[in-house]
């Protein structure tokens, strides 16, 4: 298996680097520059979990799509207050929304 990083990027070449999320927020439209990875920008690339861990998402590529960091925060937020409003809080950190940017499961890893 490779690391989350190649795995990230499976991600999103498989999405073709734009915005996967129901509502895209970005100004500019959907496409995510490759360039502002890593780059501490709202429109940096990030990967979204569709099902949230804490309602019993899983770390693979199903449940994986591209993001924009922005957009994919703000999808966080909405989340918690409006559908899960008995959830503990999600925080908007990156780190935080996605510890497993360091320790990756790859449990089914992209073809
Ligand atoms: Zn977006």
């Amino acid at each position: 298996m490779g690391n989350h990083k190649e795995y990230h990027n499976k991600i999103y070449i498989r999405d073709k680097w734009k915005c996967q999320m129901p509502e895209c927020l970005c100004p500019d439209g959907r496409n995510i520059n490759p360039d502002l990875r890593g780059v501490n920008d709202p429109w940096a690339p990030s990967i979204d979990h569709v099902n949230q861990r804490s309602t019993g998402g899983k770390d693979h590529q199903h449940n994986m799509r591209a993001a924009h960091r922005y957009c994919n925060e703000q999808d966080a937020r909405f989340t918690f207050h409006g559908e899960y409003g008995e959830q503990e809080p999600l925080t908007a950190t990156l780190g935080e929304l996605f510890p497993d940017l360091t320790a990756l499961q790859v449990d089914n890893p992209v073809e």
